[in-house]
C-alpha cells in the first residue's frame, strides 16, 4: 500500500494567507490524529467564476480539484479566500462531496467583516479549521449530526459555527474511526 495514502493534503488555492493552511493542517493532526501535509499552491480555476453572482461556484471548483494531481493523498482540503456559492445557497463556508476525496473551505465569509486581506485573526483561523474538519467528516461519509456539541452539527452562520466544538460527538467519533479502517478510504 502506498505509504502516503493516509496523509491529508491541504492545498492553498489562489491568494490565501500562509497561516490558514498551517493552522488547518495542525488541527487535522491535533484533533483527528491524522498526518497532514501542505501541498504546492494551485491557481484559482477561472472557469469557476460566475459573472452574474460575482462569486466562485464551489461545485465547479470541486470538479477542477478532482482532476488534479492528488491521487496519492487520502483526502485533500482546498483552502480559499474567495466567496464560494453552490446553486442552492447564497454562500457557503465550505463544501465537500459526500464520501469523496476533495473538500473546500474559504476564509472569505469567516471574518464577519469586509476586509479579508489582513492576516487572519485567531478566531478566523479556528473557524476555518472547524469548517475544514467538518468537511473532512463528510469526506469520510459522516452526515450532519443532531447533537449540538458535535463537529458534524450543521451551521448556517457564524454564530452557529462558533457554537459547535472542534470534536465529534461519541457517535460520530466512532463512525469516523470505523471509516478510517475501511480500505475504501
Ligand atoms: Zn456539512
Ligand atoms: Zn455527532
Amino acid at each position: 500500500m502506498n505509504s502516503q495514502k493516509r496523509i491529508i493534503g491541504v492545498v492553498p488555492v489562489g491568494d490565501v494567507p500562509e497561516l490558514a493552511p498551517k493552522v488547518i493542517a495542525a488541527h487535522i493532526t491535533g484533533y483527528l490524529k491524522l498526518e497532514a501535509e501542505i501541498l504546492t499552491p494551485l491557481e484559482l480555476p477561472a472557469a469557476a467564476f460566475d459573472e452574474i453572482q460575482r462569486q466562485y461556484n464551489a461545485a465547479i471548483i470541486l470538479s477542477c480539484l478532482e482532476s488534479g494531481p492528488h491521487d496519492i493523498y487520502a483526502k485533500v482540503i482546498g483552502v480559499f479566500n474567495v466567496d464560494l456559492f453552490i446553486p442552492t445557497f447564497a454562500y457557503v463556508f465550505g463544501e465537500a462531496r459526500q464520501g469523496g476525496q476533495h473538500a473546500l473551505v474559504s476564509l472569505f465569509r469567516l471574518t464577519g467583516e469586509k476586509d479579508n486581506r489582513r492576516r487572519p485573526s485567531p478566531i478566523v483561523c479556528e473557524r476555518a479549521a472547524k469548517v475544514a474538519l467538518h468537511e473532512l467528516g463528510h469526506l469520510y461519509n459522516l452526515w450532519h449530526c443532531e447533537e449540538k456539541k458535535c463537529l458534524m452539527h450543521y451551521s448556517g452562520g457564524l454564530a452557529d459555527l462558533d457554537d459547535i466544538p472542534l470534536y465529534f460527538c461519541r457517535y460520530c467519533s466512532t463512525y469516523f474511526r470505523d471509516a478510517l479502517l475501511r480500505p475504501k478510504y
